[in-house]
């Protein structure tokens, strides 16, 4: 199928061109430390980047490594998360997180995505991120986003997959170019943000309209 293999092709190019010319700075792009990389992501779920940028700086100066957190009272973790919103919430499972961490694994998070599932509330796209950013290991961060670009611009088979579908997640992993997975994931997640936005997608500014299911239905 060399139709379908040059716009997987395109896709995987787009995705890394835009990683190159367009990402955007966060802090915990900077990083690979498996601590604050899982514990960022637990801070951004159901929040903005905005939101966690203000208080990502402090909260990391005063919560060195799981042991901080165990050791700090639950309340006193959720007064720091406060401006995030759902602090409570976020508080507890740190805390869970950290007893676990702490006593299971000496302190260090798992490298093995076994394990790395086996925490608590730590799902597939959570997994995803720590394999590829933290431990270099390919990987695809699936998410909403993700499905929703592949989708759009596969069609066909591709648009009736649910998110959880085994093989929308095979077929997001046959997408990671080798050696290049933080900059796929990460220029992809920047390209569903900026370019194909969940409403009203900016296909005029697209490098992938000219093969795009999506586009095509809609001209
Ligand atoms: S052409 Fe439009 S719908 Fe297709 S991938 Fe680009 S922005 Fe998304």
């Amino acid at each position: 199928m060399p139709e379908f293999d040059n716009k997987k092709k395109l896709f995987i190019k787009t995705m890394l061109n835009f990683w190159e010319r367009k990402k955007r700075d966060f802090p915990w792009r900077r990083t690979k430390n498996p601590y604050n990389l899982l514990v960022t992501e637990i801070l951004l779920r159901r929040t903005t980047a905005q939101h966690v940028m203000k208080i990502y700086h402090k909260f990391f100066k005063k919560y060195k490594s799981f042991q901080d957190i165990l050791e700090t009272p639950e309340s006193e973790i959720a007064k720091d998360l406060w401006r995030l919103g759902l602090s409570n919430q976020r508080s507890k499972q740190l805390k869970k997180l950290a007893e676990i961490i702490v006593h299971e694994h000496g302190g260090k998070i798992p490298t093995e995505e076994s394990e790395i599932l086996k925490l608590p509330g730590v799902g597939n796209y959570t997994c995803a991120a720590l394999m590829c950013l933290a431990f270099e290991k390919p990987a695809a961060m699936v998410d909403s986003n993700f499905v929703r670009v592949v989708k759009r611009y596969f069609g066909g088979h591709y648009k009736n997959l649910d998110y959880n579908h085994k093989e929308l997640w095979k077929f997001a992993r046959s997408l990671v170019p080798e050696g290049k997975c933080k900059e796929f994931n990460l220029g992809l997640m920047d390209f569903t943000a900026i370019i194909c936005v969940p409403k009203k997608p900016k296909c005029t500014k697209c490098n992938l309209a000219a093969l795009c299911s999506y586009k095509k239905s809609n001209l």
